[in-house]
């Protein structure tokens, strides 16, 4: 991976500790909602020119980052970490690596004419609001694949199918 990348490393740093309260974008025009997180990221790498890279080890299978957000959230709160630090940088990239998964490396990908800090404001705008929701007690089940409900043991009292008939 570092052979591919041309970007100086100043330092690597190992199980990257967040345990604080960070700032997240709400959807619409809601202010900004302090979230309280506690994780170890495997690694942060900050590069020449004022800039860190976010890399999430998997043995094998990867998430896909549009229906998560573990990703871009780290990301978020890494470069908030580093300001309170005095070391305030950009985010350069952030991907997850898999050890023995088909493709080595699943990057945040901003489409044509996004940046990579649209990618991570629209995923802090999801976490909010699936907090939000959870906390009005909405949180249907929503596997993905719907596939998997095929083989699950607890497919006959799953409440998925009354969120189903009312039409969510
Ligand atoms: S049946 Fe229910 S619990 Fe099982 S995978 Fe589907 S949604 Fe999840």
């Amino acid at each position: 991976m570092e052979a591919e990348r041309t970007a100086v490393v100043e330092r690597r740093l190992i199980e990257f500790e967040l345990d604080a309260a960070f700032s997240f974008r709400a959807p619409g025009d809601a202010p900004s909602r302090d979230v309280r997180l506690r994780a170890k990221i495997d690694r942060v790498d900050l590069l020449e020119g004022g800039r860190f890279r976010v890399i999430d080890y998997k043995s094998k299978l990867v998430p896909d980052p549009k229906r998560t957000v573990q990703l871009q959230i780290y990301t978020s709160a890494v470069a908030q970490q580093l300001r309170r630090a005095g070391d305030a940088r950009e985010a350069a990239e952030a991907f997850y690596l898999s050890l023995e998964g088909e493709s080595a490396i699943k990057s945040l990908r901003a489409a044509r004419g996004q940046s990579l800090d649209d990618l991570l404001r629209d995923a802090e705008q999801r976490m909010v609001k699936a907090m939000d929701d959870m906390t009005a007690g909405h949180f249907p089940a929503r596997p993905t694949p719907r596939s998997l409900c095929a083989q699950c043991p607890f497919d006959s009292v799953c409440r998925k199918q009354f969120v189903e008939l009312d039409g969510d």
